[in-house]
């Protein structure tokens, strides 16, 4: 859940799976369809099916006991090499770094070099010695995590209260490196097409090819320079919306029909019992004012 998601964010979302779910053999048992509608406002929606997929393989193949090594870990699905290292470290004991942003960016300062000009995986290899000189491989995995966003954070780094500021050659260096993680955000015009009812319900489809939200229930979507063909459609409003890296010029337009094409089904304008991601329901939002 935690996945490029804020923890205040998380909060209510974790109190409710885990009063929901008693074990990891129920949360297994449970439909997908309704996962998604729990996780529903949370985004990432992959996350979800991810976890339902992996708690599967947990109840089947592993006794509900997570694996010990790194090959197993990474066949679990939606485990890459950081999840699985971290697992291995938070979990498991075992002396490894889950190498992310905030972990390169703490190397990288500590030896004041650029982080493309450092092979990390080299630089803890030679260094295992040093590094996991503890018993407490899980704490260090949770303290790099939160060095990283506490004190040796992106922007201003508290270089003065930094139990490491002896060593480190970024804060004795008067030539300090520059970062280079700036995170590019992209603009990106769409233009959204409604089919409406008179029963206020509106007709979605998870044929849509927008990489953002790939295979969720959406209107049609076409990126602004892409012309639709159909006829009739009005203009309702045009509004921005933000997903991850992505600002986004929404131009919203509708359509009273009956007839909807193949691949759509009708949805209520308010309460849905199915999964909405939350940029769906923003636009549920606004077609809602035609009522
Ligand atoms: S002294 Fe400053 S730059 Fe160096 S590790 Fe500490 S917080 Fe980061």
């Amino acid at each position: 859940m935690l996945q490029q998601t804020q923890v205040k964010t998380v909060i209510p979302y974790f109190y409710k799976f885990i009063k929901k779910f008693k074990d990891l053999k129920k949360f297994s048992q449970c439909s997908e369809k309704r996962i998604m509608k729990l996780w529903e406002g949370l985004g990432y929606y992959r996350r979800a099916k991810n976890l339902l997929a992996t708690s599967k393989i947990l109840v089947k193949k592993y006794n509900l006991k997570l694996p010990k090594t790194y090959e197993e870990l990474k066949r679990l699905p939606g485990v890459g090499d950081y999840t699985a290292n971290s697992l291995l470290g938070l979990v498991h004991n075992q002396p490894t770094i889950a190498i992310d942003g905030n972990v390169r960016r703490i190397f990288s300062r500590l030896l004041n070099i650029r982080e493309k000009q450092i092979d990390f995986d080299k630089l803890i290899k030679t260094n295992k010695t040093r590094l996991f000189n503890t018993s407490r491989n899980s704490d260090f995995v949770e303290a790099l995590m939160e060095f990283g966003a506490l004190i040796c954070k992106p922007k201003d780094p508290k270089c003065k209260i930094c139990n490491l500021n002896n060593t480190c050659k970024y804060f004795k260096s008067s030539k300090k490196i520059k970062l280079n993680n700036i995170r590019m955000i992209k603009n990106k015009n769409y233009n959204i097409f409604c089919y409406i009812n008179r029963n206020k319900q509106i007709a979605l489809t998870k044929q849509n090819k927008v990489g953002f939200l790939k295979n969720s229930n959406l209107p049609k979507i076409l990126e602004a320079d892409k012309i639709y063909e159909g006829k009739n459609w009005k203009f309702l409003k045009n509004y921005k919306n933000s997903i991850s890296n992505l600002n986004l010029n929404i131009n919203l337009y509708y359509k009273f029909s009956k007839k909807i094409p193949v691949d759509y089904k009708w949805y209520w304008l308010d309460n849905n019992k199915e999964f909405i991601p939350s940029f769906t329901k923003k636009i549920f939002k606004q077609v809602s004012n035609l009522f």
